[in-house]
C-alpha cells in the first residue's frame, strides 16, 4: 500500500482539512451523472435485483417457521414508513431552517431477526449460501416449498458447514443469527467497538463470538483468514460483496410498491430524497442502487457518516476509494454510531455507486445522540445514534442552494418533496442501553 502524503492531499482536496478538524461538512459532488449514465458503472442490474427478491420470496415460508416474528408480513423482512411531524417541525426550528415538503422514517431499524438494515443484506447473503450449498447436494429444489429447510435433517446437513464474518456489531448479529438458525457453526469477529450485549445475545443463539481489542478493518482480516484455512467456510466479506448488495437493493422495489399504496408521488415535480447512514457502504450503496432502479432520476441520494468515521466521503471525494483510511489522515475512527465505525470504505461500492450519490456529509456523534433525544421526544420513536445520522440531510439539501440549482430543484419541487430518513437501527437495544442513549441527549 503506498503511503499518504497528507499535505499534497489537503492540497489537492481543501475539504480534506476540514474533515481532519472534525468539522460536521456536506460536500455535493458535482460529477454525479444522470441515473441511464451512471447505472452501467455498477456492473449490476435490475434483474439481479429481482433474481435477489425472488429468492427472498422462496425463503418466505421457511422464515416464518424459523421466526414467527416475520408471520405478520408473510416471511418478507420489510419495515413501516412513517411519518414524523412534531419532528419535522423540531428539526425546522432546531437548524433555524424551513423544511418544505414532507420527511418519513424508514423504520429498518424495526425490521425483524435483527433490528437493523443488516436483516436486508446479511441475511439475504447467508439464505444465498444455504440455497446454493442445498441445491448442489440434491437436497431442495428451487420449485420445494422452503419450510422443509426447517428440519433436523437440513440442521444437520448445515451443520457440516460454516461461515465466519467480522463485524462491529449489527452484520453479526443478522449473520449469527441466522445461521446459526439454519444449523451452521458461525463465528463472528467482532470489533474492538462492539456492544456487550450485541456479543451476548449472538452467545445465547450458540454463536461462536471472537473478540478484538482493534477496530472493524482487523475483525474482518481475522475472520477472512479463520475461512483461508477451512474449505468448508464461507466468509461473508462485506466489503466487496455484491449478494449482500443485492440483498439491501431490493429495498427499492418494494419502497415503490409502498409508497404507491401510501399514495406518496415520486417524479420530477416531486423529487425524493433519501439519507442513509454509511459505514463500509453496501448497505447505503445497495439501498441507493435498488431507488435509482425504482425510481431513477427522481430520486437524490446522500450518505451520512459520523465526523470521527467519514470513510466514504474521503474515498469518493479523493478518488482514492479504498486507497485512503480515515486514521491515515490522522482521525481516530472512534464513534457512538455501531455500523458506522469504519475507517476505510469498499472500494467495488464507492467506484459503482459515486455517479449515483448526490451528496456526502457528516455530523458528531453528540448531535446523533441530541436528535436521539428529541425524536423520542417528539414522536416516541427510539433508535440507536446510527440511525439518527440521516435526520440532518434535509438541512443541508435546503440550505445548499448551489447544489439545488445545479439539480434545477425549485422551491416549488421542493414544497412537494418528500425527504426519507433510513432509520437503519434500534429496535431490538435492551431498555437499560436505550436509557443511557437517551441521557446522552441535550436538548437545550
Ligand atoms: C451497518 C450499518 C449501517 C451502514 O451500513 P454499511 O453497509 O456498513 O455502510 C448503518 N447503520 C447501522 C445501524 C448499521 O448497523
Amino acid at each position: 500500500m503506498t503511503q499518504i502524503n497528507v499535505d499534497k492531499l489537503i492540497a489537492d482536496y481543501p475539504l480534506v482539512q476540514d474533515l481532519i478538524d472534525l468539522k460536521p461538512i456536506a460536500w455535493f459532488n458535482p460529477n454525479v451523472t444522470t441515473t441511464q449514465a451512471g447505472l452501467p458503472y455498477v456492473g449490476l442490474t435490475i434483474e439481479d435485483v429481482q433474481d435477489a427478491e425472488a429468492r427472498l420470496n422462496r425463503f418466505a415460508p421457511y422464515l416464518m417457521k424459523a421466526f414467527p416474528e416475520t408471520q405478520a408480513t408473510q416471511g418478507i423482512i420489510e419495515s413501516e414508513v412513517v411519518t414524523i411531524p412534531q419532528m419535522q417541525a423540531a428539526l425546522a426550528a432546531r437548524y433555524q431552517t424551513p423544511i418544505t415538503g414532507k420527511i418519513l422514517l424508514k423504520k429498518d431499524s424495526h425490521l425483524p431477526i435483527s433490528g437493523s438494515i443488516k436483516a436486508r443484506g446479511g441475511i439475504y447473503e447467508v439464505l444465498t449460501h444455504a440455497e446454493k450449498l442445498a441445491l448442489a447436494a440434491g437436497i431442495l429444489s428451487t420449485d420445494d416449498n422452503y419450510e422443509i429447510l426447517f428440519s433436523e435433517q437440513f440442521r444437520q446437513f448445515f451443520s457440516q458447514y460454516r461461515i465466519a464474518v467480522g463485524s462491529t456489531g449489527n452484520l453479526g448479529m443478522s449473520i449469527g443469527i441466522m445461521s446459526a438458525k439454519l444449523g451452521f457453526s458461525v463465528s463472528v469477529h467482532m470489533s474492538a467497538d462492539a456492544r456487550q450485549w450485541k456479543k451476548d445475545k449472538l452467545r445465547s443463539h450458540g454463536v461462536n463470538v471472537v473478540e478484538y481489542e482493534q477496530d472493524y478493518s482487523i475483525a474482518v482480516e481475522q475472520g477472512r483468514k479463520e475461512a483461508e484455512k477451512d474449505p468448508n467456510c464461507f466468509f461473508i466479506d462485506d466489503e466487496n460483496s455484491t449478494t449482500l448488495f443485492l440483498g439491501y437493493a431490493v429495498a427499492g422495489l418494494r419502497l415503490k410498491k409502498q409508497f404507491a399504496d401510501q399514495g406518496v408521488t415520486v417524479d420530477n415535480d416531486h423529487p425524493l430524497f433519501v439519507y442513509l447512514p454509511c459505514g463500509v457502504g453496501g448497505g447505503p450503496g445497495g439501498v441507493a442502487f435498488g431507488l435509482k432502479l425504482a425510481f431513477g432520476d427522481a430520486v437524490h441520494c446522500l450518505f451520512a457518516e459520523p465526523t470521527h468515521s467519514p470513510c466514504m466521503l474521503l474515498g469518493v471525494h479523493t478518488g482514492l476509494h479504498d486507497g485512503v483510511s480515515v486514521q491515515e489522515i490522522g482521525i481516530d475512527n472512534i464513534t457512538a454510531a455501531d455500523g458506522l465505525a469504519v475507517g476505510r470504505a469498499s472500494g467495488f461500492v464507492g467506484r459503482a455507486m459515486e455517479r449515483l450519490i448526490d451528496g456526502y456529509y457528516t455530523i458528531e456523534d453528540s448531535e446523533m445522540y441530541n436528535l436521539l433525544g428529541l425524536l423520542n421526544q417528539t414522536e416516541s420513536i427510539k433508535l440507536e445514534p446510527s440511525a439518527l445520522a440521516g435526520m440532518t440531510g434535509c438541512v443541508h439539501v435546503t440550505q445548499n442552494t448551489d447544489y439545488l440549482q445545479s439539480k434545477a430543484l425549485t422551491p416549488t419541487k421542493l414544497a412537494n418533496a418528500t425527504h426519507l430518513v433510513w432509520a437503519t437501527g434500534g429496535g431490538m437495544v435492551p431498555a437499560d442501553e436505550m436509557q443511557k442513549y437517551l441521557s446522552q441527549a441535550n436538548l437545550n
